[in-house]
């Protein structure tokens, strides 16, 4: 594809309205950001892509955490307390899968999540006990639908765990080494998967791991109240302290959900420069609780957003959740604005990931969706407030990852 210069008459580009903002395409990346002359100037070849009067564009939203294959839970797992639904729907459900399943499923998941202006998304990805067919059909779906796949290989080796998730260290880390030789456009990178599910052996291998592969290390922690009670009664100390004495609290570090942490320990992940994926659609869905992420931002840690259990594969609706549920936290409306939750579902979340992505820059990904403003009413208030609190996913009318058309009038290309 030759260079494409886009023009739009409405942009947020770094939280900001931005009239007549243009840049151009080459390849994956945005090549410069300038007035359109100087462009056309530079690139006189280039075709012109024009968003006009009555849409703006936006970054790509970030999807920091998913399991795709929980959309086929969806009914099955309503409703159900957190040790029901994992045993009723979510064992019974997904080890039975097979890869064509997998691919079929995650094609699905990936479509939604287009369509409504994702364009990366970090699949945390269980179903590794029989091997790397299922994850290269995983894989292979990102690939046909054109998403930006973080793929969050698990390690899991709990006893009580389904035996397709569980493997040995050793296997773990061959068949994770054989997906990031054999895939580098999957960013694979390692994922243990919590205090519960993986052994301390195991996450510690597993910091070992991505300290030589130079990978982020995805792990769910403190997202129940049951899990930190378990934890301090096995270990005498609490999750995050577990992993620290485990040697994975750095700058490596993603922690999903980090819902039950003491002061000390957010200032322990701010201190390591580890980031958080705040899940609060699936959070509120589960009844898990509420993550500090008003707190943790305070504490300059870089806290992004997942869709996990996909009850809705939307980030407008988590960057919505988010807000709500700080402002219903603090008991005070003024604890979390409208920009902030755009920033945790964009540019934060891009940079918890490590993902060249989530905002208009020169030489990042030239990932964006464009959102039809005659669906928000009123459709400028300003057009950050009308996104957060009002747009819906069928208000995205196209969206772009890479420069390429991906998903158009919510259905996907
Ligand atoms: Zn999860």
């Amino acid at each position: 594809m030759g260079a494409v210069i886009v023009r739009a008459a409405l942009a947020l580009v770094n939280a900001q309205e931005c009239e007549d903002f243009c840049f151009a395409i080459e390849g994956e990346r945005i090549a410069a950001i300038s007035p359109f002359e100087t462009l056309r100037e530079r690139f006189p070849d280039a075709a012109v892509r024009m968003h006009g009067a009555g849409v703006a564009i936006v970054p790509g939203f970030i999807n920091g955490h998913s399991h795709a294959y929980q959309i086929l839970l969806r009914g099955t797992g309503d409703d159900l307390p957190f040790a029901r639904w994992r045993t009723e729907a979510l064992y019974k459900i997904v080890p039975g899968l097979s890869p064509e399943d997998v691919r079929r499923t995650f094609a699905s998941a990936f479509r939604e999540m287009l369509s409504s202006g994702v364009t990366t998304v970090a699949e945390f990805f269980y179903l590794n006990g029989r091997g790397n067919a299922h994850a290269e059909a995983a894989i292979q779906a990102a690939r046909e639908t054109g998403i930006r796949l973080v793929f969050a290989r698990c390690w899991m080796d709990a006893p009580a765990a389904p035996a397709d998730f569980r493997e040995t260290v050793e296997t773990a880390a061959e068949r994770t080494g054989e997906l990031m030789t054999r895939f580098p456009d999957a960013h694979v990178c390692v994922a243990p998967h919590s205090v519960h599910g993986a052994s301390p052996e195991m996450i510690r291998a597993a910091g070992e791991f991505a300290r030589e592969a130079g990978c982020r290390l995805h792990i769910h922690v403190a997202e129940a109240s049951y899990e930190v009670e378990q934890t301090v009664a096995q270990h005498g100390m609490t999750p995050l302290r577990l992993l620290e004495s485990l040697d994975v609290v750095n700058e490596r570090l993603v922690a999903v959900h980090a819902i039950y942490m003491e002061e000390a320990e957010k200032k322990m992940l701010a201190g390591a420069s580890a980031a958080v994926i705040h899940n609060p659609v699936t959070n509120q869905y589960l009844g898990d609780g509420i993550c500090d992420v008003a707190g943790l931002l305070e504490l300059g840690v870089p806290v992004g957003l997942g869709t996990d259990a996909n009850i809705n594969a939307s980030i407008l609706d988590e960057m919505r959740a988010a807000a709500f549920l700080q402002k219903l936290a603090h008991h005070d409306a003024g604890a979390f604005d409208a920009v902030r939750a755009f920033r945790l579902g964009t540019s934060l979340g891009a940079q918890a990931l490590g993902i060249d992505a989530g905002d208009f820059r020169a030489s990042s990904y030239a990932d964006y969706a464009v959102i039809d403003l005659e669906r928000l009413n009123p459709p400028a208030s300003p057009l950050i407030n009308a996104l957060i609190y009002r747009a819906r996913s069928d208000g995205v009318r196209e969206t772009y990852v890479g420069g390429k058309l991906r998903a158009a009038s919510g259905s996907s290309s």
